[in-house]
């Protein structure tokens, strides 16, 4: 199963030798094998030959989610398409889809990171992992199928919704984990509320592996709070085979970005120029062993750090700190730049606010904060409520720098989702 189980430890010197050894090996290939990646290496002046040290590797030009729609469906393609095994798609969360292919071994590779990354939480052979993501195109649900089967779990293929569903498959089949959003997670530990603590009582629940969104610590510790379980921050996306990129391990303190597969920059996404770590920037990720759609210098708009230093459990692999959100979803509101992601921050540490919330932007520049009570709550008199939504709205602004309207729904009044929730509508007539 683990063809390399010390690879996890393997010394600075060496792991870096041996990203040096596979970015050569990979730029060749690239060379020979795909048009769009020889041009672009031309224009740059660079050969396999240049790439002297890992250093060189800024010489490499970047290869941005655009080129990936220029190219759709197969133009990355660097296998002859008969060899390709799957197709996944991108989810689509921003623009078109972009198509991504898998050779046998990327197959293979992607259910090993899963794996690697599952048993650096403590997950065994004995857990029981129900799988609340979509199955389908998205590689979310697939990927961590495969790797869970490789540990031996048992898995349980639920796919997301049908909390009713869902309950039932935990009390009969002892589930220990489950793998879903943050706002799917959110969404169930509202139902699981509904339910009253009966409910709870049967279930065996410790894990949930949560992931393919942003989401703040408070919506962390609330989903903890709720499910009964720890949180581990999973990050994936699909040009990178999907999760299995960066992973929390048992001391969840940053997710370890497994560097022999992939190498990770930290980028100012304006004047692209490297930032130390510890500094917040765009991460940038080329792969190391992808046959079938490598991918130079991806750029993935997301917004992280590295965590400085080492970490506790001894694995070398550098860490990521929470993704703060995708330079694509940063809001301009008044000329302030806005993340929802401080908006969900604020949000999720009021006690009387539930679950949900929706950002409206709306006329020339007017943001409506809208948010779900909690269970408890919705016997709030109006005069509360106002006075609430009038608190909240100080906070934002001191969090956002610019004062939106909040308004307090009662609880399950907005849309629900499933998948990846739509937190923005902007209908702004600017
Ligand atoms: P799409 O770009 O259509 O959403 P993917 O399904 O491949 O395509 O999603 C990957 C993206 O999901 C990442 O680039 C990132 O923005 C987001 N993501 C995945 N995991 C996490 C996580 N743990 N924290 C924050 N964001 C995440
Ligand atoms: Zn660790």
């Amino acid at each position: 199963m683990f063809r390399d189980p010390g690879i996890e430890t393997l010394g600075r010197a060496d792991l870096e030798r041996l990203q040096l050894s596979r970015l050569q090996a990979l730029v060749a290939r690239l060379h020979e094998r795909v048009p769009f990646y020889r041009e672009r290496f031309a224009e740059a002046g660079v050969t396999a030959a240049s790439i002297k040290s890992l250093a060189d590797l800024r010489r490499l030009p970047f290869t941005t989610s655009a080129d990936l729609r220029d190219t759709y469906p197969a133009g990355l393609l660097a296998v002859p398409m008969d060899e390709a095994l799957r197709l996944h798609t991108s989810s689509g969360t921003t623009g078109r889809p972009k198509a991504l292919f898998f050779s046998p071994r990327d197959v293979d590779n992607a259910a090993e990171l899963c794996a690697r990354s599952f048993v650096a939480t403590g997950l065994t052979a004995r857990d029981v992992l129900q799988n609340m993501m979509t199955y389908g195109l998205f590689t979310g649900a697939l990927v961590a199928h495969y790797g869970a089967e490789k540990i031996g779990c048992l898995v349980i293929p639920a796919g997301p919704g049908n909390s009713e569903k869902q309950l039932a498959l935990m009390q009969d089949f002892g589930t220990t984990a489950v793998h879903l959003t943050p706002s799917f997670a959110l969404y169930f530990a509202d139902f699981l509320d509904g339910k009253g603590p009966e409910a709870r009582k049967p279930l065996k629940l410790r894990r949930a592996f949560v992931g393919a969104e942003p989401y703040s610590v408070k919506t962390r510790d609330k989903i903890e709070q709720a499910l009964g379980v720890e949180v581990f921050n999973s990050y994936g996306l699909s040009e990178m085979n999907g999760p299995g990129v960066a992973f929390e391990c048992e001391k969840r303190a940053g997710m370890h970005l497994w560097e022999d597969h992939f190498i990770l920059e930290v980028i100012d996404p304006k004047t692209e120029a490297p930032l130390p770590d510890g500094e917040s920037g765009e991460l940038v990720l080329t792969t190391l062993c992808r046959e079938a759609m490598p991918l130079v210098r991806y750029r993935t708009r997301d917004i992280t750090s590295v965590v400085p230093g080492p970490c506790a459990c001894r694995r070398t692999h550098r860490r990521l700190a929470r993704i703060t959100g995708r330079a694509d979803d940063m809001l301009i509101v008044r000329g302030v730049n806005v993340y929802p992601q401080q908006i969900e921050h604020v949000l999720m540490a009021i006690p009387q606010v539930g679950r949900n919330y929706l950002i409206l932007l709306e006329g020339r520049d007017d943001m409506t904060v809208q948010a779900e009570l909690a269970h408890g709550e919705s016997e709030m008199n109006e005069e509360q409520r106002v006075l609430l939504e009038s608190e909240i709205a100080a906070r934002l602004r001191s969090e956002i720098l610019t004062k939106p309207k909040v308004k307090l729904l009662p609880p399950a009044s907005l849309p629900a989702s499933e998948g990846k929730a739509k937190r923005v509508i902007d209908r702004r007539t600017l």
